[in-house]
């Protein structure tokens, strides 16, 4: 029998990598589509000899036809908040015309469609933790809302493909994930901090590092996203670590991991950063038998080789 087909748009992204992996593993042949805007070849190099596997280089915001497929996951899209408000306009583009084109692909072959939304559809929550019933406190103009704006209309256009064409979908939403192939200058809290402990420089706290995040490590994260890839949920789905941290814990963490003396420095909250973030996970652990299993420490050292490197690598 044919081998399923998946294609994985951002699929040489960070989580569009992994998620690449994970389908091979699944036993399928797996087509990513990336133009390389904030995804790279170094993700998906690993891959490129393996016949089961292509990067189609090119914008998903464009039409295009990649022939038959069983399965679509929307994954392209800037993500790290450094990378989407410095490119806004894509950004947005690739919540509209890229998920309007992706579940064209979708449509047209009858495939399942799954596609990567995130907490930021909660925006600076006012409810705490975060269930999938909650709408969410977003400033729709603000530097952050080209991606949380931009999600949120993905969300929208997916279900409305599901209730007007009858497309098979299902929607995840991400909270903070971290580890091996995140961009070490894409500005993100782990990346930062990893490359500052790292490098002997002072670790960046924005505000007073009371704001707290819960951080996934990405094989959990990959999990929760095959097991709702199997499911026939289509209403959002969290998958996240539901263990908090405020930012300043997060640097300690990272500083005991790598073992480093680099001190603290505090430096001005970015706009609209949110206060608080944790996933209420009982949908995900009730419908899809999922728990993250790696706490942030252990998560961290996992990840600490990859970053040493990346580290190297920048300063040759
Ligand atoms: N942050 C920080 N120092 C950094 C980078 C980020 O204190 O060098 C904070 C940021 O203000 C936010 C949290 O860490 O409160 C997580 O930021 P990140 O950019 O990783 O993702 P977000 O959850 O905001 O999308």
């Amino acid at each position: 029998m044919a081998k399923p087909r998946a294609l994985v748009t951002g699929g040489a992204g960070f989580l569009g990598s992994h998620l690449c992996d994970a389908l091979l593993g699944e036993g399928y042949t797996v087509a990513a589509v990336d133009n390389l805007l904030t995804g790279r070849r170094a993700n998906i190099e690993h891959l490129r000899k393996d016949p089961r596997f292509e990067l189609i280089e090119r914008d998903i915001n464009e039409p295009f036809d990649c022939g038959h497929v069983d399965y679509v996951f929307h994954f392209a899209c800037p993500a790290s908040p450094v990378d989407y408000m410095t490119h806004g306009i894509p950004t947005l583009k690739t919540g509209s015309f890229g998920t309007f084109q992706a579940l064209e692909i979708a449509r047209r072959y009858n495939a399942k469609y799954l596609v990567s939304s995130t907490s930021e559809c909660y925006g600076d929550p006012l409810e705490h933790p975060q269930k999938e019933t909650y709408w969410g406190n977003v400033n729709p103009i603000g530097p952050r809302s080209v991606y949380d704006e931009a999600k949120r209309f993905t969300e929208a256009v997916t279900m409305a493909y599901r209730r007007y064409h009858n497309v098979d979908t299902r929607i995840v939403r991400i909270f903070n994930t971290y580890g091996p192939r995140m961009q070490i200058n894409d500005g993100r809290v782990v990346p930062n901090f990893m490359k500052q402990a790292i490098c002997g420089e002072d670790l960046t706290v924005y505000g007073e590092g009371s704001q707290t995040r819960s951080f996934c490590y990405v094989s959990d994260e990959i999990d929760g996203f095959l097991r709702l890839s199997r499911s026939t949920e289509f209403m959002p789905v969290n998958i996240g670590n539901p263990t908090e941290f405020t930012i300043l814990e997060c640097a300690k963490a990272v500083l005991k991991v790598a073992g480093s003396k680099s001190a603290i420095r505090y430096e001005p909250l970015p706009t609209d950063d949110p206060k608080q973030r944790r996933p209420d996970i009982t949908k995900a652990r009730q419908l899809l038998g999922w728990e993250p299993k790696i706490g942030l420490e252990e998560g961290l050292r996992l990840s600490l080789d990859y970053f040493k490197n990346e580290a190297l690598q920048e300063k040759a």
